[in-house]
């Protein structure tokens, strides 16, 4: 199990004279009191860093608090832990016979499951397990008509990757007001490839990070496949089989991963099995400059850019290779916007004057919607800024739908601007 300290609540007599050390004395900000009636309580929450100190004052005669202050005086009450999954915490604890005051969780202050271990058990302290309220990221595909266009957002399940890496030199506080870390600092993000079907067929941009994962790297990028591409096609009825081509924004394992796969048929016998193309009927479009690239990686690329990804592709003689910006299938036009990687690609979805993009890792959430906000994984930053700055720019004044392949709960949406700040209007 892994847990981080939430908070520590201490029993006091008069919760305005504990302000007075807090708030007066130690000069620590609180936050707006709070009374929970069911607990007969009235609680200021004072924030220390990741924690908290929560001073609690008894608001009936029967209330637990004014009992612990009865029998043991005002003073530290309980701890409080917060934990991913409590369920799986409460099972861990049972199993090795930890007496608990709750089995079973039950909902605590904003929408957070909670439940406590008997003191007994915790050599004298009462501990409080809490597992905040995490919003489910809506996984279904969405369809979209888009002039003479067909539009399918589907999704290749959720990872992590490191907060402070995701947004570069924007500090933690900003960040994690709008995506919290997880105990390890990690973000949850989404992948999200987009089908784009017209009279010449049917395109797959980017295909996620594919299934090809071993346990180190799965626990490392906390790849959740709960739901995966094979889930998002077969909801959206669109078979593997019958995708037409595959366009790579670029080759990093988040983006093209899924392009290839372990052909189960090989694997007997033969010490593991042959990677094949992940759709059998696909040419796959690639950038030379980008394969150029991705076959000849730094240390400062090589995690991302894994050679099973695409060299099989190649092997196949699947890929058709191609130089330049320009329209690759009618109302689908590639441009080079550099930045991320020296040849990372937007995908501009244009028919009937409707224009939509595909903005791939220059604006990879709805949270990297302000200029700077620039992960730090980019290899020329300056570049993705004045990228984004014009793109933004026309975006805003044009009303171009943005597509966000890694927001794990907005796919796309129309960023909006009022007095100078920003937001996206949801439209997938
Ligand atoms: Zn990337
Ligand atoms: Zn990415």
């Amino acid at each position: 199990m892994k847990a981080v300290l939430d908070h520590i609540g201490v029993a006091v007599r008069d919760i305005d004279a504990a302000l007075a050390f807090y708030r007066d004395a130690l000069g620590l900000e609180v936050e707006a009191p709070e009374e929970v009636l069911s607990q007969r309580v009235r609680a200021r929450f004072v924030p220390v860093g990741q924690s908290a100190i929560e001073l609690l004052e008894a608001t009936a005669p029967d209330s637990a608090i004014a009992k612990y202050i009865e029998k043991r005086g005002p003073g530290i009450h309980h701890i409080t832990l917060r934990v991913d999954d409590i369920r799986a915490a409460l099972a861990q604890l049972t199993q090795r016979g930890v007496r608990l005051v709750d089995e079973e969780p039950r909902p605590g202050a904003e929408g957070a499951l909670v439940a406590f271990i008997h003191p007994s058990a915790a050599h004298g302290v009462l501990v409080e397990l809490k597992e905040p309220a995490r919003p489910r990221p809506d996984l279904s595909p969405k369809r979209l008509s888009w002039g003479n266009l067909r539009l399918i957002s589907v999704n290749d399940g959720l990872f992590r990757l490191d907060g402070g890496a995701m947004f570069g030199v924007v500090p933690r506080p900003l960040w994690e007001k709008k995506t919290a870390p997880d105990d390890r600092n990690r973000i949850q993000l989404g992948m999200r490839p987009l089908i784009v079907e017209g009279a010449w067929g049917r395109m797959i941009v980017d295909c996620g990070a594919g299934d090809k994962w071993d346990a180190k790297l799965t626990d490392i990028y906390a790849f959740d496949r709960t739901r995966h591409l094979d889930h998002s096609l077969a909801d959206a009825g669109v078979p593997a089989a019958s995708i037409d081509f595959a366009l790579a924004t670029h080759l990093h394992f988040d983006h093209f991963g899924g392009a290839t796969r372990r052909d189960p048929s090989t694997a007997l016998g033969t010490g593991g099995a042959t990677l094949v193309p992940r759709f059998t009927n696909a040419r796959y479009l690639i950038r030379s400059a980008e394969w150029d690239d991705a076959m000849h990686p730094h240390e400062r690329n090589r995690a991302s850019y894994l050679q099973d990804d695409f060299v099989p592709l190649k092997d196949a003689g699947v890929v058709d290779f191609y130089e330049d910006d320009g329209v690759v299938k009618p109302g689908v036009r590639v441009e080079r916007t550099g930045g991320h990687t020296g040849q990372h690609q937007i995908v501009y979805i244009e028919s009937a004057g409707k224009t939509a993009v595909f903005t791939a890792d220059l604006i990879p959430t709805t949270a990297h919607i302000q200029d700077a906000w620039i992960m730090g994984y980019d290899l020329f930053p300056m570049q993705t800024l004045a990228v984004k700055k014009r793109l933004i720019r026309e975006a805003i004044d044009r009303e171009h739908l943005i597509f966000f392949e890694h927001d794990p709960f907005v796919a796309a949406g129309y960023i909006r601007e009022k007095d100078g700040r920003r937001h996206v209007e949801q439209v997938l």
